[in-house]
């Protein structure tokens, strides 16, 4: 193919692209992207569509908020990567001020959110050996079924979706799997071999799933009981999601270990982190591990960008009270059997007999609303927190016009 793209390249053209070059791990809805501001994305025949997906919670702040911008260009313009093998003028600054953000003691810096669980499996695993006194190589780790802590073999190794894992073994061991919400399965699991606990507090790729009220205090208590590790993933639920800093939160409850991606580099770049106690974190030793990007100046200066943000609260604050709308406007709607979720987030549940989530994504995004599927029948809504109402009510008349089209 000769196509050079220039503003008379097609939508088809670039999905045909696509297609031919890049590997199939992906199904995108057949929109192409070419600009954003905000909670609007602007496609390449100058469409524009209203974002409810918010790249799954990596865009908390909607598309190239100007405070982030800001501070990525001022970067850009200094400096961008040392590599770990010297100080910057960033690093320890952003790990304070996330750190003080998150009421934690210290802070391993990472990329991508798959390396801050990875990174965080390997801490809560030298922990107990070193600390625990757990014997050398038979340390466990208990999580929940229908989790989704990334794509990595060792991660994929505890995950229960058939798809994420079949013809990736063999699979790294040392994991219990339990039902997700059942405090007691998690009690039984534990043994004296057991490291961590490692869940996500409201789970997101299963569907928005909240667990029952009581469930993270319940775990906190077991952790405290066996001398095991509380480790909240919180890559998707945190960073004002769900109406909160932490989706823990809600629950007063605090992990001894957090892992943050996704919105913690402000839809800029891949920033991610594990935060906790110091004791913990405090067991890895130079030469253990690491990342040639992981805390780079320029992740380092947007990430703070995006801890000034947070710290005003004013993101926790639209979560909470446009969510509230957000989740009574759903709650409306005809063709839908249940609406879960915190904050602006939201799996809808839609009816059997009606549309799959698919086919319903692909509808919304004919009417100008993008938004995506997680499972089957269920459609996982969750705007940029900076949305107005106004907003809201245009996705959800759009939606209540897909549904009821089918209804
Ligand atoms: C997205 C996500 C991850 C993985 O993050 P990547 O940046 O895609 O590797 C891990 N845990 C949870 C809860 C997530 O939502």
């Amino acid at each position: 193919m000769t196509l050079t793209a220039d503003a008379a390249t097609t939508s088809a053209e670039y999905i045909a692209l696509d297609e031919r070059w890049s590997t199939h791990n992906y199904h995108p809805l057949p929109v192409v992207i070419a600009e954003a501001e905000g909670a609007w994305v602007t496609d390449v025949r100058g469409r524009r569509y209203l974002d409810f997906l918010a790249g799954y919670s990596a865009l908390n702040f909607g598309h190239r908020h100007p405070d982030l911008v800001a501070a990525a260009h001022a970067q850009l313009d200094r400096l961008t990567l040392t590599s770990r093998a010297f100080h910057h003028d960033q690093m320890g600054l952003f790990c304070r001020e996330l750190a003080e953000l998150t009421g934690t003691e210290m802070v391993l810096p990472m990329n991508s959110g798959a390396e801050a669980v990875e990174s965080a499996v390997k801490v809560a695993r030298k922990w107990a050996y070193q600390v625990k006194g757990v014997p050398a190589g038979t340390a466990e780790i208990v999580v929940a079924g229908s989790n989704f802590h990334g794509r990595t073999t060792t991660i994929v190794s505890f995950s229960t979706d058939e798809v994420a894992r079949r013809d990736f073994g063999p699979f790294t061991p040392g994991f219990r799997v339990v039902e997700y919400g059942d405090a007691d399965a998690i009690r039984n699991a534990v043994t004296d071999r057991t490291a961590a606990v490692l869940i996500e507090p409201i789970q997101g790729e299963a569907g928005v799933i909240v667990p029952p009220d009581g469930y993270l205090r319940a775990i906190r208590q077991i952790c405290d009981d066996n001398q095991v590790l509380f480790i909240a993933d919180e890559i998707q639920s945190g960073l004002a999601r769900t109406g909160e800093l932490l989706a823990s939160d809600h629950e007063g409850v605090r992990a001894d270990l957090y892992t943050l991606g996704k919105a913690l580099g402000g839809g800029i770049m891949p920033v991610s982190a594990v935060v906790g106690r110091r004791d913990v974190l405090g067991v890895l030793r130079p030469g253990e591990h690491g990342s040639t990007f992981g805390g780079n100046p320029l992740a380092c200066a947007i990430g703070r960008a995006v801890i000034k943000l947070l710290a005003t609260g004013e993101f926790q604050e639209r979560s909470r009270e446009l969510g509230k709308y957000l989740h009574s406007r759903l709650n409306e709607l005809d063709g839908v059997t249940s609406v879960r979720g915190r904050g602006l987030w939201a799996g809808v549940e839609i009816a059997p007999g009606g549309l799959t989530g698919r086919q319903a994504s692909e509808a919304l995004a004919e009417r100008g609303v993008l938004c995506k599927e997680t499972q089957d029948t269920t459609l996982r809504v969750a705007p940029p927190l900076v949305i107005t109402r106004d907003e809201i009510d245009l996705g959800v008349t759009a939606l209540a016009e897909v549904l009821g089209a089918n209804g």
